[in-house]
C-alpha cells in the first residue's frame, strides 16, 4: 500500500527539479516554463477482438519542445495513467538535454496487459493506437519520435513504423517515426543493449574515479561486487548479463514479478533468463533461494542496487531500510522524492535515472540519424580504415627488417588493429563516450560547488541549464 505522504510521481518529479532550480538563477517565467508539461493528449479506441469490441485507453504526453522533434518511449502496463505519462515525459527532457541528444522530451503509454493478448491481437491494437497518434502528428520523423519502454520492444516499433508509412506514402524519412525497431526494419545495431549497456558503462566512469566510490564507502573495481537487480526485463537483463560477464561483478539477487531469487556465490543470469522465458517468472529455479515477497529483497546487503522494472519501489515505507551503499536507478523513477532524501540522509550514492538509462536515448538518437541518413554507420569508411592501417603494419613490419630485427607483429595485435568498425562497435564507442562526458558533467557539479550534495541535483542542474539555454537562445 502507498505510505499516505507519498507525492505521486510527477509529484516526485516536480520536487526533485525545484530543489536543483532553487540553487540556480532562472527568473519564475522561465522556471515555470521549464517544469510545466506542455501538452498531453489522451485517447481511447476501440478493437474487435475475439468477437467483442474492447476499448482501450493511451496517452503521448509532450513535456517540452525546446528541441524538435520530441523524444520518448511508449510503455504498455496497466497501471498507465496520465500522472505517470506526464512525470516521464518530464524525465525524458532532463535526460536528453543531460546526455546532448536534440530532442525535446516526451511519452507515451497505452493501459493494457500485454500478457492478455496474443501476437496478432496486440498488432492490431498496437497499429490501432499508432495510426490514432500518426494523424494528429504525434508520431512524426521531424516532430515526435516514440521507441521502446516497458512491455514493448522491437515488434511493436517494427508496426508502428509500417502503420506510420502506410499512412504517409511519400515521405521518404518515414523510417525515423520511431525508434528502436528490428535491424532489419531500420534499426541500429545495438539499440536491444544499450539503456543495460549504458548502465554498465555509467558504473564503470563512477568507479574510474576514487573520490566518488569513497563517497559510497566502497573502494576498487566493479570486480567482485554483489549486485541486486530488479526486474529482468530489457534493462535489467542486459545490464546483470555485461556488468557479470564483463566486468566480474557477482548478480546475488534477481527480483522479479512473481518473487525474488538470491544466491550469495552468484546467479546466472543466461539461466536466470532462460526459466523465466520458459515458466514465465522466477518461482521454482533451481541453485537460489526464493523468496515470494520479492521486494524484501532491495533491503538485503549488496554493493550496488539496480531497480530495473518500475517507478516508486524505494518509498517511504523501505528506505531506511535500504542497505546498498549506491543505487543505480536503471528504471526511471524507482526512488521516490521522500525516499531520496531518507537515503541522502544516510549517505546513499545514488546515480540517477535521467542519467543512469539514458543509454537507450543516446542509440536512439543514432539510429534516428541514419534513417535521416539512409545509410549505415561505418559502411562508407570501414575498408578505407582498415586499408590505412594495413599500410601502417607494412611499413612497420619494412623498418623493422631494415634494422635487422627479426620481431614481427603479433597476428593478435594485427587482426585487432587492422579491423576497421563496424556499426555495432561505432554504436558502442558513441555511447560510451556519451556517458562518460555526461557523468563527468555532473560530477564537476558534485563535487566542485559546495551547495550540492547529491548526483541527482546535479544531474538536474547539468539538463536544467542545458533547457534554459536554449529557451534563452530562443529570445524566451
Ligand atoms: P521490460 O518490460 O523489458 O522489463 C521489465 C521487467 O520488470 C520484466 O521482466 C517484468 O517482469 C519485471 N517486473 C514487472 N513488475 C515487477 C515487480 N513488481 N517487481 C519486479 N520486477 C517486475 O521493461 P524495460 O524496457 O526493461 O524497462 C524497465 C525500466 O527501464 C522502466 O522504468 C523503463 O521506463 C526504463 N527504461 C527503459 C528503456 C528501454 O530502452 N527499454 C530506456 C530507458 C528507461
Amino acid at each position: 500500500m502507498t505510505h499516505p505522504k507519498e507525492p505521486s510521481f510527477r509529484e516526485s518529479v516536480d520536487l526533485m527539479f525545484n530543489r536543483a532550480v532553487a540553487l540556480m538563477d532562472l527568473s519564475p517565467g522561465l522556471e515555470e516554463k521549464i517544469r510545466v508539461c506542455n501538452a498531453t493528449y489522451t485517447v481511447r479506441f476501440g478493437v474487435r477482438l475475439r468477437g467483442e469490441i474492447h476499448t482501450f485507453t493511451g496517452y503521448r504526453s509532450v513535456h517540452s519542445e525546446h528541441k524538435e522533434p520530441v523524444k520518448g518511449g511508449i510503455r504498455y502496463a496497466i497501471g498507465v495513467n496520465q500522472d505517470e505519462v506526464e512525470a516521464l515525459a518530464a524525465l525524458m527532457t532532463y535526460k536528453c538535454a543531460l546526455v546532448e541528444a536534440p530532442f525535446g522530451g516526451s511519452k507515451g503509454g497505452l493501459r493494457i496487459d500485454p500478457r492478455k493478448y496474443d501476437e496478432h491481437e496486440l498488432e492490431r491494437i498496437t497499429r490501432r493506437f499508432a495510426y490514432e497518434l500518426a494523424k494528429r502528428d504525434m508520431i512524426h520523423p521531424s516532430q515526435n519520435v516514440p521507441a521502446p519502454d516497458m512491455g514493448t520492444g522491437e515488434r511493436e516499433m517494427a508496426w508502428i513504423a509500417d502503420q506510420y508509412a502506410r499512412m504517409n506514402t511519400t515521405d521518404i524519412n518515414a523510417i525515423a517515426c520511431v525508434t528502436g525497431k528490428p535491424l532489419n526494419a531500420g534499426g541500429i545495431s545495438g539499440r536491444v543493449e544499450a539503456t543495460g549497456r549504458g548502465v554498465q558503462y555509467a558504473l564503470r566512469e563512477f568507479f574510474r574515479d576514487p573520490r566518488d566510490t569513497a563517497q559510497a564507502g566502497l573502494s576498487g573495481t566493479l570486480d567482485g561486487k554483489r549486485v541486486i537487480v530488479q526486474g529482468l526485463g530489457n534493462v535489467g537483463y542486459h545490464a546483470a548479463k555485461f556488468l557479470s560477464e564483463e566486468d566480474g561483478a557477482i548478480i546475488t539477487g534477481i527480483i522479479e514479478h512473481d518473487g525474488a531469487l538470491h544466491n550469495e556465490d552468484g546467479l546466472d543470469v543466461e539461466a536466470v533468463r532462460a526459466w523465466i522465458s520458459k515458466h514465465g517468472g522466477v518461482k521454482g529455479f533451481p541453485d537460489a533461494l526464493h523468496a515470494e515477497e520479492g521486494a524484501a529483497v532491495l533491503e538485503h546487503e549488496c554493493d550496488i542496487l539496480i531497480p530495473a522494472a518500475l517507478e516508486g519501489v524505494i518509498n517511504l515505507s523501505n528506505a531506511a531500510r535500504i542497505k546498498a551503499p549506491l543505487i543505480i536507478e536503471a528504471a526511471n523513477g524507482p526512488v521516490t522524492a521522500g525516499a531520496d532524501d531518507i537515503l541522502r540522509e544516510k549517505g546513499t550514492v545514488i546515480i540517477p535515472d535521467m542519467y543512469a538509462n539514458a543509454g537507450g536515448v543516446t542509440v536512439s538518437y543514432f539510429e534516428w540519424v541514419k534513417n535521416l541518413s539512409h545509410i549505415r554507420f561505418g559502411r562508407m569508411q570501414r575498408r578505407q580504415e582498415e586499408a590505412r592501417h594495413q599500410l601502417v603494419v607494412d611499413e612497420l613490419q619494412k623498418i623493422s627488417e631494415a634494422m635487422g630485427n627479426t620481431y614481427t607483429l603479433s597476428d593478435r595485435f594485427k587482426q585487432k588493429y587492422l579491423r576497421g568498425a563496424d556499426e555495432l562497435e561505432l554504436v558502442r564507442s558513441g555511447l560510451d563516450d556519451t556517458m562518460r562526458i555526461a557523468y563527468q558533467s555532473m560530477r564537476d557539479v558534485w563535487h566542485e560547488r559546495g551547495d550540492v550534495d547529491d548526483l541527482r541535483t546535479a544531474a538536474y542542474l547539468v539538463a536544467i541549464e542545458k533547457v534554459a539555454a536554449s529557451y534563452r537562445a530562443k529570445g524566451l
